[in-house]
């Protein structure tokens, strides 16, 4: 299948929380297949989800840290990657509990 997304997701991190959360703020533009043109914080990146090379994004997280960076998951969101939509559930509970420590904190 040519749209197979081939990361290894435990051998890069997982799915980060944080880079999740920031990610939802970029914006998305399909290229091609599985290409992407990924705008919205001080830099455009390039994200390539289907190449079998390194590097799939050419930001210094990716490129340095090895890690799957906001860029890769706001591309795997768009293509409805399950590790990455699994992960969202995660990102509102943690998101909730921010919400009742401030809540608690200002009663
Ligand atoms: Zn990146």
């Amino acid at each position: 299948m040519t749209n197979d997304v081939r990361i290894d997701f435990d051998a890069a991190g997982g799915v980060d929380l944080d880079r999740l959360e920031r990610s939802l703020a970029l914006r998305v533009e399909r290229i091609g297949n599985g290409r992407f043109r990924v705008g919205g914080g001080t830099q455009l990146h390039w994200v390539d989800l289907h190449t079998v090379s390194h590097p799939r994004c050419d930001c210094g997280d990716h490129l340095w840290r090895d890690r799957i960076c906001k860029h890769i998951l706001a591309a795997l969101l768009r293509e409805g990657n399950e590790r990455v939509l699994t992960a969202l559930p995660r990102l509102l509970a943690r998101a909730q509990t921010a919400r009742q420590a401030r809540t608690e904190q200002a009663a």
